[in-house]
C-alpha cells in the first residue's frame, strides 16, 4: 500500500467485496479523504486481507469514473436529469404498468451487496405494498442451491458452524472451491492449522488444478459435472467400512427418497449402484482415490467441508448441497468444534441482505415461504397488512424474470447494485429481455446493465452510507458513514424510500432511515428462529460483529448452531436441529444425472467459468484499480498445453468458441493449471462476455444457473 498522505483516525469496517466478509480498518485524513486500508487484527480475519481488500481506498478513489446525476434514455441517449425528472418518470411508468397490466408486470431485481437495510426496505415495498412477488436478485446465481441444501437438510437456511471451526478441524474437504483465490483469508488461516497440526489433512475436488490443489494431499480432478457420482461413493464406503455413526444416525437423522421417508438400510442399498469400481471411469479419477478420499473424512477427529460456485452453480446443486451435508449427518462431523458443513458466500451480503431479509422471489423474511399462507399471515400480520392481502403465487426467479422481459410480461424492473447483463448465462439472449423492457438501474459506475438502462440512478458506495452486511458466518457488522456520495449520488435506501413514498406506501415504509429500518428489521426476527433482536446498532458499533442467533441485547451471538450454545436447542439436548417438526435432519437419498451439457463430437471441450485473485465479479470497481488490473490482465480463454498442441494454437492466438447457446471470440492462455478437455474462463472482463456462450440450464429446485458446465467447441478464428 503507497502511504499517501498523514492518517487522522482509523475507523473500524468491512470490506466492500466478497461474503468473507473481512473486517479492515480504514485510515482517514483529516480532510475526509481515505486514505490507508488495512486488516483488522481484533475481527475474525486476524488482520489478513486479500489484494482486493487492501486496495479499497484505490476503487473508492475513481470518483471522476463515478456516476453523479440521474440520467434518462432521450431518443435512444442516455441524457443527464434532475432526480425530479428522473423519479417523477420512473413513478409514471410503475404505476402505470400495475394499473394497466396487474401488479406482476412489474419488479425488482437486487442484490447481495445492497445493505440489509436497502434489500429489507426493497422486499416489503414490492411484495407487502405492490402486492407481487417478483423480487430476486444475483444470489440466486451464487448461492441459492446451498440455500436449498440447508433448508431441506436442517429445515433452516445459512450454515451450522462457523470460520472458528477451521482452527479446530483435522480434514478440510473443499469441493468446487478455488479458496486460495476467492477467499484468501480463510485459505491461509486453513494453512496455519495445517502448519500448527501437521496430521490434518486436506482434500481438494475439483476438475482444475487450481492453486488450492496445489496444496491439497488428495487433489480429485473429476470431470466437469460427475461431483454427484464422487459424493454417493464416499457415502458407499463409509457405509462398507463402518466409518459412520450409528448413534448419532439412530438420535438425531431420518432417511428421505425426497417424497416419503425411507429406513437406514434403504438408504445403504441405494448406495450400492455407486460402487468406487463402478463410477471411477466416468468421474476420470481412481476408485482408490475415492476410498482413500472417505477414510480420510470419515476417520478425522473432525472434518470440514467447504464449497461453492463448483457445486451450486450446477443442474443438480441442490442435491449436492443435500449430499455434502448427509456426508457430515452419517458420520456425525457436525455440531462439533472443526466438523461442519460450511458454503462459502460470494458477496459481502448475499446471506444477510438477501436470504435472511427473503429477498427472493419464492420468500418472505426469515426462512417463510411465500406459497405457505401461514407464514403470509404471520407477515401480514408484523407488517400491519390486511390479512391474505399479499399474493400467494411465487413471483420470477431471476432467469425466468429475464425470460418474462424477453416475452413482454414484465413492463418495469427496477435493478440496484447488480450487473445482470453480464453476469447472466446465455446473456445475449437475456439482454434482449433487458432492452424490451423500462429499466430503471441504479448503480455506482456504469455497467454493461446501466449501459441498457431507460433511467440510471447515480447510487452511494458502501461507506457514503451506513447498515449492515451478514457474511457466510451469520455474523452481522456494521458499515458506517465515513464518505460523502460523490456529486447527485444517493444511497440506495434513500431511493427506495423516496420511490415508495412517490407511489404512495409512505406510510407503509414508514422506517426511512437505516436506524429506523435496523430496529424494524430486527424486531421483525424476534418473531422467527433466526432471532438477532439483541444485535443494535449500538452492539455493533462496538463489537467486531454478532453472529445470530442473538435473541436478546446481552446474548454473546451464537458460534455453532444446533448444539448446546443456540439458544433455541432444548435444556439438555446435545444436538437438536429445530427446523425441523422432531428435530431430526434429512439425509437424502439423491439419484445422479449427467449434466445435459456433456461434451460430444460436435462439442468436444469442457468450458468453466469462475474467479481470479485479483478480480471480483464483473469486474465493475475492482477493474477500476490499476494494481488488480496490473495482475489479472484482461480475461482469456484458459487451457492446458496438450489442447492448445492438439488444436496447434499458441498463447495470444485469437479462437472462436462454439457452444450450443452462442459463440464468441477469444484470446488463448496456456496454462499447466487446466486439466486436458477443460477449458477455463473469468467472468469479470465485459470485453469478454464469456456467460455469453454459457448454459442456462438451471437446478430445477434451487432455480441456479449451470454456470460450471458447457460443452463447447473451439476453432482457429
Ligand atoms: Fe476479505 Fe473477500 Fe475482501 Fe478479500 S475480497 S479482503 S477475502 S472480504
Amino acid at each position: 500500500i503507497v502511504d499517501e498522505g498523514p492518517v487522522e483516525s482509523w475507523h473500524k469496517s468491512v470490506c466492500r467485496y466478497c461474503g468473507t466478509g473481512c473486517g479492515v480498518m480504514l485510515g482517514m485524513s483529516k480532510g475526509k479523504k481515505l486514505m490507508r486500508v488495512r486488516g483488522d487484527q481484533e475481527a475474525h480475519n486476524k488482520g489478513v486481507i486479500c489484494i482486493k481488500g487492501s486496495t479499497l481506498d484505490k476503487m473508492l478513489a475513481n470518483e471522476p469514473q463515478r456516476l453523479k446525476k440521474p440520467m434518462i434514455r432521450k431518443n435512444g441517449t442516455l441524457e443527464e436529469a434532475s432526480w425530479e425528472e428522473a423519479m417523477t418518470l420512473m413513478t409514471e411508468k410503475f404505476k402505470g404498468a400495475i394499473a394497466e397490466h396487474g401488479a406482476d408486470s412489474v419488479a425488482f431485481y437486487g442484490s447481495g451487496q445492497l445493505l440489509t437495510e436497502e434489500s429489507y426496505t426493497a422486499n416489503k415495498l414490492f411484495k407487502g405494498g405492490f402486492k407481487t412477488n417478483n423480487v430476486d436478485g444475483n444470489p440466486r446465481y451464487c448461492m441459492a442451491s446451498a440455500a436449498v441444501g440447508y433448508t431441506q437438510t436442517f429445515g433452516k437456511d445459512e450454515p451450522p458452524g462457523a470460520y472458528e471451526d477451521i482452527d479446530h478441524a483435522e480434514c478440510f474437504f473443499l469441493i468446487g472451491s478455488n479458496a486460495y483465490e476467492c477467499h484468501p483469508p480463510l485459505f491461509e488461516r486453513m494453512m496455519v492449522r495445517k502448519k500448527v497440526n501437521p496430521n490434518v489433512r486436506m482434500i481438494v475436488v475439483d476438475p482444475r488444478k487450481t492453486k488450492t490443489a496445489e496444496h491439497a494431499d488428495l487433489h480429485l480432478p473429476v470431470l466437469p459435472g460427475t461431483d454427484l457420482l464422487l459424493l454417493n461413493a464416499m457415502l458407499y464406503t463409509m457405509m462398507k467400512t463402518d466409518l459412520f455413526d450409528e448413534e448419532f444416525i439412530r438420535e438425531h437423522v431420518n432417511f428421505s427418497d425426497g417424497k416419503n421417508k425411507v429406513s437406514f438400510e434403504d438408504f445403504k442399498k441405494f448406495l450400492e449402484d455407486y460402487k468406487p469400481e463402478k463410477v471411477a471411469p466416468e468421474l476420470g479419477i481412481s476408485a482408490r482415490d475415492i476410498r482413500k478420499a472417505a477414510y480420510m473424512f470419515g476417520n478425522a477427529k473432525a472434518t470440514m467441508s467447504l464449497w461453492t460456485m463448483g457445486i451450486n452453480q450446477r443442474i443438480q446443486g441442490t442435491y449436492l448441497n443435500n449430499t455434502l451435508n448427509s456426508m457430515h449427518l452419517v458420520t456425525g462431523h457436525i455440531n462439533r468444534p472443526g466438523a461442519t458443513p460450511l458454503s462459502l458466500t460470494g458477496q459481502s451480503n448475499a446471506c444477510g441482505g438477501v436470504r435472511d431479509t427473503g429477498s427472493l422471489s419464492h420468500i418472505i423474511p426469515h426462512g417463510r415461504l411465500i406459497a405457505k399462507k401461514e407464514h403470509r399471515n404471520e407477515m401480514e400480520e408484523i407488517w400491519g397488512i390486511p390479512k391474505d392481502s399479499m399474493s400467494p403465487k411465487p413471483g420470477y426467479h431471476a432467469l425466468a424474470l429475464f425470460q418474462a422481459m424477453v416475452d413482454e410480461k414484465v413492463k418495469c424492473a427496477l435493478i440496484m447494485c447488480t450487473n445482470p447483463a453480464q453476469s447472466s448465462p446465455n446473456v445475449e439472449h437475456y439482454k434482449k429481455g433487458m432492452e424490451k423492457t423500462f429499466l430503471v438501474v441504479a448503480d455506482v459506475f456504469e455497467t454493461e446493465t446501466t449501459k441498457l438502462a431507460d433511467i440510471v440512478l447515480p447510487a452511494a458506495l458502501y461507506i457514503e452510507k451506513q447498515g449492515v452486511y451478514g457474511q457466510t458466518e451469520r455474523r452481522y457488522q456494521l458499515i458506517e458513514k465515513l464518505l460523502d456520495p460523490p456529486g447527485e449520488a444517493k444511497s440506495d435506501l434513500q431511493i427506495l424510500v423516496d420511490f415508495a413514498e412517490r407511489m404512495g406506501y409512505g406510510d407503509f415504509i414508514k422506517a426511512k432511515t437505516p436506524d429506523e429500518v435496523w430496529e424494524e428489521y430486527r424486531k421483525v426476527s424476534s418473531h422467527s428462529k433466526y432471532n438477532f433482536e439483541g444485535i443494535t446498532y449500538e452492539r455493533l458499533k462496538k463489537e467486531r460483529g454478532l453472529q445470530w442467533p442473538c435473541p436478546s441485547t446481552d446474548h454473546p451471538g451464537t458460534v455453532r448452531r444446533y448444539t448446546k450454545g443456540d439458544p433455541f436447542v432444548p435444556e439438555g439436548k446435545e444436538h437438536y436441529f429445530y427446523g425441523k417438526p422432531d428435530g431430526k435432519a434429512v439425509v437424502f437419498l439423491r439419484t445422479y444425472t449427467p449434466s445435459k451439457e456433456k461434451v460430444t463430437d460436435e462439442y468436444p471441450l469442457y468450458l468453466t467459468t469462475g474467479r481470479v485473485i485479483s478480480q471480483w465479479h464483473t469486474g465493475t470497481m475492482t477493474m477500476k484499480v490499476d494494481e488488480l488490473m496490473s495482475s489479472s490482465g484482461p480475461a482469456q480463454l484458459v487451457m492446458h498445453p496438450e489442447d492448445a498442441s492438439r488444436m496447434r494454437l499458441k498463447e495470444g492466438e485469437t479462437v472462436k468458441v462454439e457452444a450450443r447457446r452462442g459463440n464468441m471470440n477469444a484470446v488463448v492462455k496456456i496454462s499447466e493449471h487446466e486439466t486436458p478437455g477443460v477449458l477455463f474462463a473469468a467472468f469479470y472482463d465485459p470485453s469478454f462476455l464469456i456467460n455469453g456462450v454459457v448454459s442456462d440450464d438451471h437446478d430445477p429446485f434451487s432455480k441456479e444457473p449451470a454456470y460450471k458446465v458447457t460443452a463447447v467447441r473451439v476453432t482457429k478464428a
